[in-house]
């Protein structure tokens, strides 16, 4: 049985005695719903689809490809499971790649929860330990605050009558009102909104509905006054579709750290183009997962590591595109002429040689306190990985081989 099934399953079995209300709010109740609101998230993404280890494309998709369980990792660095459901796949703006969109109102059965019914769905899977939150996004139905206020009424009643004290992620629908965000923030763990694109002029070409400033950066900015005043524990997030309308990876970048450094995000979450059949973009080009990779590992960058964004422009090529490669790597080998002996470099300098980690260098300052490091096996042991940092490495004088020769045999 696929997790799809299983949930199914489980919240069909709990029909009649989910929780200790015998109210039989299932009476009646299409399960089919679980499964179409449940795809409808599918591109919503709170988790990382690709981390800086996860390089191999068939463990990306395993990851992508679950539509309803999904790992999303806090700012604690813990795991949950999430229960990830549309409240509606109605939607009334007209986004060309979502499958929610108006555009799209053709080829779909519409679906809604009522607040009632979803929070059954939630505390019967959370009850059973199979699920250790909620991810809640939505479409549209009849507009943006009556939809919210619907979300909101579904957590009120898992948090009030049902006792839940899981993990929820709510997705703030653009144009919301700031009344009801602010009542989102007093009851949730993180807020979110999808800015999807890099500017409104990309914005306007994949819908003629939503204002980038008006409907998305100012909720933005709302949740940032939110979180200083009441902090929601786990701040704010956002998405980016990548690739539906030929921006640069430059550009996509550029934006991303306004939106870290403006609004304070916690993270940015990257999401690659794929075509639906049915909506208008259905013969655009479906996007390499690489490149969204490559995207999370210039984010992890920035925000980990502490790079410059002088130093990560190196990573971009003419165009402003990233290519299939390492961007750390790509800016090693742009920035250093000769190698860095293990036992003198500064933590920030050591964080710059590929296969260092910030964990490695703190390991290797902590060792150095009390030992020389004179052989590569030292480094081993405390997690370099060895075959990437060897080419900038020297120790205690001696270099393993010559950042050029190393360029020559590996190109
Ligand atoms: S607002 Fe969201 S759900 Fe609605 S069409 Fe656009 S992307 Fe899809």
């Amino acid at each position: 049985m696929t997790s799809l099934e299983k949930i199914i399953h489980l919240a069909y079995q709990s029909k009649y005695e989910c929780t200790n209300d015998k109210s039989r709010a299932f009476t009646d109740f299409d399960f089919s719903k679980i499964e179409t609101l449940g795809q409808g998230t599918k591109h919503d993404m709170c988790t990382l689809s690709s981390s800086p280890r996860i390089a191999n494309r068939s463990e990306i998709l395993q990851d992508v490809d679950r539509p309803i369980n999904f790992h999303s990792f806090t700012t604690t660095g813990c795991s949950v499971l999430l229960f990830k459901t549309l409240f509606t796949n109605y939607c009334t703006h007209d986004c060309k790649y979502c499958q929610n969109s108006t555009e799209y109102n053709g080829h779909k059965k519409i679906y809604s929860y009522t607040p009632e019914e979803l929070a059954k769905v939630t505390i019967s899977l959370y009850k059973r330990n199979y699920i250790d939150g909620l991810f809640l996004s939505s479409g549209i139905n009849s507009d943006e605050n009556t939809t919210t206020e619907k979300m909101i009424e579904t957590i009120k009643i898992l948090k009030e009558r049902y006792n839940f004290s899981g993990y929820i992620h709510f997705k703030v629908l653009p144009g919301v009102s700031y009344e009801y965000i602010k009542q989102a923030s007093e009851i949730v763990d993180r807020l979110s909104i999808n800015i999807e694109t890099p500017n409104n002029n990309y914005l306007s070409e994949l819908s003629s509905t939503k204002n980038y400033m008006k409907d998305i950066l100012k909720r933005q900015n709302f949740i940032k006054k939110l979180e200083f005043k009441k902090k929601l524990p786990y701040g704010q997030t956002t998405q980016l579709v990548i690739g539906a309308c030929g921006e640069s990876d430059f550009e996509i970048f550029n934006r991303v750290i306004r939106e870290y450094k403006e609004m304070m995000l916690k993270r940015v979450y990257y999401s690659a183009f794929n075509p639906i059949q049915g909506t208008p973009l259905e013969k655009t080009s479906e996007q390499p997962m690489w490149r969204e990779h490559r995207l999370y590992q210039l984010d992890w960058l920035y925000r980990i590591y502490d790079f410059s964004e002088k130093e990560i422009k190196i990573a971009f090529n003419e165009d402003g595109f990233l290519n299939n490669k390492d961007p750390k790597l790509q800016i090693a080998l742009n920035t250093l002429d000769s190698g860095i002996d293990p036992n003198e470099a500064s933590y920030e300098e050591l964080i710059r040689v590929p296969g260092i980690g910030p964990k490695s260098a703190y390991r290797i300052i902590n060792f150095r306190k009390r030992n020389n490091i004179f052989k590569r096996e030292q480094l081993l042991k405390l997690g370099v990985r060895i075959k990437s940092a060897s080419p900038f490495l020297k120790i205690n004088g001696a270099e393993y081989i010559k950042i050029d020769n190393w360029i020559e045999s590996n190109s």
